[in-house]
């Protein structure tokens, strides 16, 4: 297949060399020139705006950074220029309202699309073992699904419009409040006089159990090779988290529902990204405690 992807950074960038691996021909488009240059080394084609990436083209995928420019982007540059037979996939992740507009102005223009974010970070997306849950109609599922997996190990439909945006921030708000939960464990057993890797040993096997603590442990030393041990560098950088615990909040106001963990966890990663630790890995929270 000919698919464009837009939007070339630490995600998009693995992404579209995964679809020119599995034998695709990649139309290539971001604003950084940078970017541009590493998909061309990757088997990409470059160009120079989205309109001219979409020409033609039997699927776009989209990997951008919040829902203004996901917005922006289709109904600007790739909806009316992109064949109406092309299917659209937007894996970035956003709020619930603008992917369901987006998909609305796209089924109005004729087009089938589908919301598709993502599970992993940066080296699921550069490994080809991300986890992707769709919203949309089943055709466009079922479109959708060759397409994704040459990029990630599960594809899963979570629903209609919206659903993936929807299933991506209620894990993630899981995710935020897990990990804050996991590191003040972790804090109290040390003032409690446990050994940590002992306090891990019961705790993984037990109730207490969670991946913020067996995939992901907080403390350096402890559990599998994680950003702690890596002084948290890489991972999952605390302003995405953020951006995540926001998105889950303002879904969940909008939608009356009550979620207090899920509130104190954005207060928290608010106040660490505000000290200026929003480029370390969501971990490092432990710091604080
Ligand atoms: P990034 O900032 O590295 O990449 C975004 C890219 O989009 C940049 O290269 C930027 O130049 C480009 N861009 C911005 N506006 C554009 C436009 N109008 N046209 C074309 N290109 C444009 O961000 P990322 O880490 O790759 O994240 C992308 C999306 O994936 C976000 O929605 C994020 O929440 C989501 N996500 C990220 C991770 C992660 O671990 N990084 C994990 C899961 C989901």
């Amino acid at each position: 297949m000919k698919i464009a992807v837009i939007g070339l950074g630490n995600m998009g960038g693995g992404m579209a060399a995964n679809l020119a691996k599995a034998g695709h021909d990649v139309n290539a488009f971001d604003l950084s020139p940078d970017a541009l240059a590493r998909a061309k080394d990757n088997g990409c084609t470059p160009f120079q705006s989205v309109r001219d990436a979409v020409a033609g083209v039997d699927a776009v995928v989209s990997m951008l950074p919040n829902g203004a420019i996901v917005e922006s982007v289709y109904t600007t540059d790739v909806l009316g220029h992109a064949p109406t037979a092309a299917l659209l996939l937007d894996c970035s992740t956003i709020d619930v309202a603008t992917a369901r507009k987006v998909e609305d102005a796209a089924s109005a223009a004729g087009y089938a699309m589908v919301d598709a974010p993502v599970s992993g970070g940066i080296a699921a997306a550069n490994g080809g073992t991300l986890t992707f849950m769709v919203g949309g109609g089943g055709d466009a599922f079922a479109r959708a699904e060759p397409i994704l997996s040459a990029m990630g190990k599960a594809v899963i439909h979570a629903g209609d419009a919206g659903a993936g945006q929807a299933a991506k921030i209620c894990n993630n708000m899981i995710l935020g409040a897990t990990m804050v939960a996991t590191c003040e464990a972790f804090k109290l057993a040390e003032r409690l006089g446990l050994d940590l890797q002992t306090f891990y040993d019961i705790s993984s096997k037990a109730s207490g159990q969670s991946w913020s603590m067996t995939s992901y442990c907080p403390v350096p030393g402890v559990g599998p090779q994680s950003p702690a041990d890596n002084d948290y560098q890489g991972g999952f950088a605390t302003a995405l988290m953020l951006k995540d615990l926001k998105l889950a909040m303002e879904a969940a106001q909008t939608a009356g529902s009550d979620t207090p963990m899920g509130l104190r966890a954005r207060e928290l990663y608010e106040a660490f990204d505000a000290a200026g630790n929003g480029g370390l890995d969501f971990s490092a929270i432990i710091r604080t405690l």
